[in-house]
């Protein structure tokens, strides 16, 4: 497994491989990886000759009151991890490669980065699509992975492949959740034994939602109000925002119908963590 640091590097080995008809599967990550991210890896692993990870931490979709400086980072056990599942390279660029000086260039897709968690994190989505669309433009992959855990990504991503005709496909992948449903996620290491306890309300609330439109609930306001219920009986879990979305666009709906997104975000202590639920309504 090659580590690579450098843009140029990294362009060279993805354009010889290319030539060469290899076709590459791209994970981008920020590295500080779990089970989460192994599922991603290990789909692009069956699927392609060779598989690139990214680990960035990328500070232009971190607001300035939030973790950038403390957010994980551990390369020697992602590397251990990654070799493990056989990755051919972790693209592990530095941030003034990414953002050398001068950098003026931004991908901003509208509406969708309005909404749902742009609402707490100003700029996010701006700063997600940027870093994806250079990091697709350097690795050229045949296939990109995303994680259904960050659902609006995945729309987001989604629509700047079709707007600017960028050749690559995305595959977005199931969450995967701790035994008592948690969201698997590199934030949960900043919860404390209570706050992870009580971290279980999430996953208790979307599934009983997901019972509430089983049984025929059709009005959105009603749902979130019930899990809103279960979730506050956590007091030390602050509700961000509970949404029913459309799961293709996010729009959101008036009437449980067809294929919906239920989507949260909260804070427990510090630490902001979201979770969701696609139904078909
Ligand atoms: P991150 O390192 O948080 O930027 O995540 C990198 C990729 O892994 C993103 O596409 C995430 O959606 C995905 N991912 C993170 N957590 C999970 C999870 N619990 N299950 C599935 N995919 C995940």
């Amino acid at each position: 497994m090659k580590i690579i640091r450098l843009i140029k590097e990294m362009s060279n080995f993805s354009c010889l491989s290319r030539q060469k008809g290899k076709t590459i599967g791209f994970i981008p990550t920020m590295g500080a990886l779990h089970a989460g991210h192994l599922s991603l890896i290990r789909c692009a692993r069956k699927e392609n000759d060779l598989v690139v990870v990214s680990i960035f931490v990328n500070p232009s979709q971190f607001g300035p009151k939030e973790d950038f400086k403390k957010y994980p980072r551990n390369l020697k056990k992602d590397a251990d991890l990654c070799k493990n599942e056989g990755v051919d390279v972790i693209f592990y660029p530095l941030v003034t490669g990414i953002y050398p000086a001068g950098f003026k260039t931004y991908v901003e897709v509208k509406e969708l980065s309005d909404m749902l968690c742009a609402k707490s994190r100003p700029g996010h989505f701006k700063g997600v699509a940027t870093v994806v669309t250079k990091l697709f433009n350097i690795v050229l992959p045949d296939t990109a992975y995303f994680g259904q855990k960050d659902a609006q990504q995945a729309v987001i991503i989604k629509r700047v492949v079709m707007d600017l005709n960028l050749a690559v496909r995305i595959k977005v992948m199931p969450i995967i959740r701790e035994k008592d449903g948690l969201a698997m996620s590199s934030r949960n290491a900043y919860l404390d034994k209570k706050e992870r306890k009580s971290a279980a309300v999430l996953y208790m609330g979307l599934k009983k939602a997901e019972g509430l439109i089983k049984k025929g609930a059709v009005n959105p306001q009603y749902i979130i109000r019930r899990m809103k219920n279960i979730i506050e009986k956590e007091r030390a879990v602050k509700i961000d925002y509970i949404s029913i979305v459309d799961a293709e666009d996010l729009r959101p709906l008036k009437r449980i119908k067809g294929k919906i997104l239920l989507a949260l975000a909260v804070r427990i202590g510090k630490v902001r963590l979201i979770d969701n639920l696609i139904i078909n309504g």
